[in-house]
């Protein structure tokens, strides 16, 4: 199709300096698409997006902009022309948000609130939004298929997702010419294979990846393991870890499904494989050459026990499917870690 005429063409990425939005903004120019980011580098570094711009060769636009500024998100619509958008902003951290709740509330709903206001105002009705694993609460079934009912999230954090997939839901309800896809990820680990860009955690890292390079750069002295004491194979807990880049791909098959004027999707993207905690980190290991120290801690609260996903709706319906393994994801990682070990700094 010719680019003009393809009114899918020009991509809002709320949340683009960000880990996933980065790499996604990264799928979508080597895929000719148009990128907006729109950013409050909250918890980014605008230098990501000046990786993205010499991984790719390409341009994008980058406004720093607040999605609880109504004003100035409103002048972007105005100026920007924008077709689809790709919601990625959003707070994430599990342990801060028990912490600050009326923050994660604020923030990311209100967010939420406020982009589509904006959206119905300019007439643009179609949105991506990155959910998560997290909604299915302990899963009712495994591997788990969007089928599997919402569970009961245990913080603030998840609850936040499990809301906003209620309100997006809602409002296609209300408007049947609106086209929302729900992506809920798995686990995101890795790094764009040039080590360009990556994961750059501010403080303590809380999920195990980040936290793992940390050890193997000599920055933090070892792993806590959150509990060996699981019903699985080695007693630790289960998740089904996903390529950052095969996630950012998904994302563009997902453009592809809502210019099919497909109303309300959700996909699960996922391998479908089940790693345990001391899996990733033998794996990890074997990357980077040594044996990384680690102790037994107790259980983490709020941790489930096993999650990985049943993916083959997305392969169905997006043509999508993860193709790099949890060996690459590691060396991805390590290879954006040893090239940046103070991050974006
Ligand atoms: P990230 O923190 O790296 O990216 C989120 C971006 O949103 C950041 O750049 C931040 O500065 C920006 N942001 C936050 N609030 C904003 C606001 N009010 N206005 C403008 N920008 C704002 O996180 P990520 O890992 O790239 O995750 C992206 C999305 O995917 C998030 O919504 C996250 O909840 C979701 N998700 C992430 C994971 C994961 O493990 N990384 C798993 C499931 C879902
Ligand atoms: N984990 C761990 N040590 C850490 C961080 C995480 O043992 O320092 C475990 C955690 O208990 C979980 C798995 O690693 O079983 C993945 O945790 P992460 O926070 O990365 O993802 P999520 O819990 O959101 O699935």
């Amino acid at each position: 199709m010719n680019k003009k005429e393809d009114e899918f063409m020009k991509i809002l990425v709320t949340g683009g300096a960000g880990f996933i939005g980065s790499h996604t903004c990264v799928e979508l120019l080597n895929s000719e698409y148009d990128v907006v980011v729109v950013d409050n580098l909250s918890n980014s570094s605008e230098v990501s997006l000046d990786r993205v711009k010499e991984i790719t060769g390409k341009d994008l636009k980058f406004y720093k902009a607040d999605l609880l500024d109504c004003d100035t998100l409103d002048k972007i619509f105005l100026k920007e022309h924008i077709e689809t958008v790709i919601h990625f902003a959003g707070l994430k951290s599990v342990n801060e948000s028990v912490d600050k709740p009326l923050e994660y509330y604020n923030n990311n709903i209100t967010g939420t609130i406020n982009l589509c206001a904006c959206m119905k105002k300019y007439g643009v009705k179609n949105i991506i939004f990155s959910s998560s694993a997290t909604v299915y609460g302990e899963p009712a079934v495994l591997p788990i298929t969007e089928q599997c009912p919402k569970g009961t999230p245990t913080n603030p954090y998840g609850m936040t997702k499990w809301m906003i997939e209620e309100i997006l839901k809602d409002i296609q309800l209300s408007d049947n010419s609106w086209n929302v896809i729900i992506l809920r990820y798995f686990n995101p680990i890795g790094a764009h294979e040039s080590g360009l860009i990556g994961e750059d955690p501010k403080g303590i890292p809380n999920n195990l990846l980040p936290y793992i390079t940390q050890v193997a750069i000599g920055k933090r002295d070892y792993l806590n393991i959150y509990g060996n004491d699981y019903d699985t194979p080695d007693g630790t807990c289960i998740r089904d870890y996903i390529h950052v880049v095969d996630l950012a791909r998904g994302h563009v098959m997902a453009i592809n499904k809502l210019k099919e004027n497909c109303g309300f999707k959700i996909y699960n993207l996922g391998t479908g494989k089940g790693y345990s905690v001391m899996e990733v980190l033998h794996t990890f290991e074997k990357v980077c050459g040594r044996k990384l120290p680690y102790k037994i801690a107790g259980r983490r609260k709020g941790d489930v026990m096993a999650s990985y996903a049943d993916a083959s709706l997305a392969k169905k319906e997006l043509g999508w499917e993860a193709i790099y393994d949890l060996e690459k994801m590691c060396q991805d990682a390590w290879n954006w870690q040893k090239k940046n070990p103070s991050g974006y700094q």
